[in-house]
């Protein structure tokens, strides 16, 4: 980095000194971090955030894509507000309506939700989907695809930072932390996304042994899947009797009212669902065929249980365990409704997605005209930068794009006043208006201008 973010972000500095006495390298989780230090942030509204030093910037992180709406939007906010008088207290710890409120929203939109359940975060969803899908299949193995994140648990940290292969051998699971038992790396097998004809070969080989295949539909919620390929795994998935899992954490509500499933016409037997479901609060749900999510009930759902194209492991009569003490949290699902009403007015997305395409086209004629190689890579109101000339279909594109580039841009922009966690996405937020656009084009091309050679 040039020392003018040094300089502009002392606090930021001293604050992140003083954190990393007691904090582990002074955050509370690793994504928030980038060297030399990260920004403390002090204050926002709308588009923009403020930090300790007074700097202000236009926020393209949105907390990793949950904060749609916006900081402090006013529907947001009320409905928190509300909800806290209403109800006086912050949780009951006992069910509540709007549990059963969310759960009908839910279920109503989503072509692959028929019933439900909450929990706090992306994390915990994704995890209790790989639960119901090995309880059902009785299998112990899960597929899950190169570059894809589903929080940060033992089971699904294999191949999400991958090294560079040879495109002709198909991906070997690579452990992403330490302090993660060898089992899970021998009982998940990874795929190469978007490339139908090696997972159609793996998926084959190990039809027997795999729960299910977990996925992001869209990786990194802005590399589109070709529909080919998503169609594809959905046919082979049911004809190995594989539950597929559509990780929509960061796609629900984002790309749609009905996330990916919705958008490209293809439906997951289990949905998992988190960051805009929150309106900015910790929360995660998830969905899927009645009779799949009913092992969850107390009863165990033996009750229920009819024979059909799926069945459940043999020896199943035991409820699978979920629970939770803030499950289904008051405040998170008040904020969480008020959201999706809003996203559920006329024109929402129509909106956000307009705005998205300008600036991106913005960002590409920038950039091509200061001779920088570069692309925006998205779907719908997220979108990366990547800096290179060559197609983006999977993670192995991004790895041989030029990364040091990028990276010397972000903290450029960061300089100008545009946030962005450095290599990380962009999210557009209703906040996100065309005079916002217009500031933003503005500080990119100051940004662009002093990284380029031209
Ligand atoms: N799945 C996906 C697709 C995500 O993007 C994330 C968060 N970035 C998670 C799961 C984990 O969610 P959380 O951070 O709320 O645990």
């Amino acid at each position: 980095t040039d020392g003018l973010y040094a300089e502009k972000t002392t606090k930021s500095a001293q604050l992140h000194l003083e954190a990393s006495k007691w904090i582990p390298g002074g955050v509370t989780a690793n994504i928030k971090y980038f060297d030399p230090h990260p920004i403390v942030m002090k204050s926002a509204s709308g588009a923009y955030l403020t930090d300790v030093d007074h700097n202000q910037y236009i926020d393209y992180n949105l907390c990793y894509g949950a904060l749609i709406m916006g900081h402090g939007h006013p529907r947001v906010t009320t409905a928190i507000q509300e909800q806290l008088a209403q109800m006086g207290t912050t949780i009951f710890g006992t069910p509540h309506q709007l549990e059963t409120e969310m759960a009908r929203v839910l279920v109503d939109l989503y072509p692959g939700i028929e019933t439900v359940r909450f929990c706090n975060s992306g994390l915990e969803s994704t995890l209790l989907a790989i639960r119901l899908a090995t309880a059902w299949t009785g299998r112990k193995k899960l597929a899950k695809f190169e570059g894809h994140y589903h929080g940060g648990y033992d089971q699904v940290l294999i191949s999400v930072n991958p090294s560079l292969r040879n495109p002709e051998d198909p991906p070997a699971p690579q452990l992403d932390s330490r302090g993660i038992p060898d089992y899970y790396a021998e009982n998940t097998i990874v795929l190469p996304f978007n490339d139908l004809e090696q997972t159609a070969a793996i998926l084959k080989k190990y039809r027997n042994e795999i729960a299910a295949v977990m996925m992001e539909p869209i990786q990194g919620g802005y590399i589109p899947p070709d529909l080919s390929f998503l169609r594809g795994l959905r046919e082979l998935t049911q004809q190995y009797r594989i539950l597929l899992i559509f990780d929509e954490v960061k796609t629900g509500f984002r790309v749609g009212l009905s996330g990916a499933q919705g958008r490209y016409g293809v439906t997951p037997d289990i949905t998992a669902l988190g960051k805009v479901l929150g309106g900015g609060f910790p929360v995660g749900a998830v969905g899927g065929k009645k009779e799949i999510m009913e092992m969850c009930s107390p009863s165990g759902g033996a009750d229920i249980l009819t024979p059909g194209s799926l069945r459940p492991s043999p020896g199943y009569t035991n409820i699978l365990f979920h629970s939770g003490t803030y499950n289904g949290h008051p405040t998170a699902l008040s904020a969480g409704l008020a959201t999706i009403q809003a996203l559920q007015e006329p024109g929402a997305y129509h909106q956000l997605e307009e705005h998205t395409r300008k600036l991106r086209s913005g960002i590409e004629e920038i950039l091509d005209r200061y001779g920088v190689a570069g692309q925006t890579v998205g779907v719908g109101s997220i979108f990366n930068m990547v800096m290179t000339d060559h197609p983006v279909h999977q993670v192995q594109d991004v790895l041989r794009s030029d990364v040091v580039m990028r990276k010397k841009l972000d903290f450029s922009l960061i300089n100008e006043g545009i946030y962005m966690k450095p290599l990380n996405r962009f999210s557009l937020s209703v906040a996100h208006t065309p005079d916002v656009i217009m500031e933003t084009l503005e500080r990119f091309e100051n940004g662009v201008k002093k990284v380029s050679k031209k």
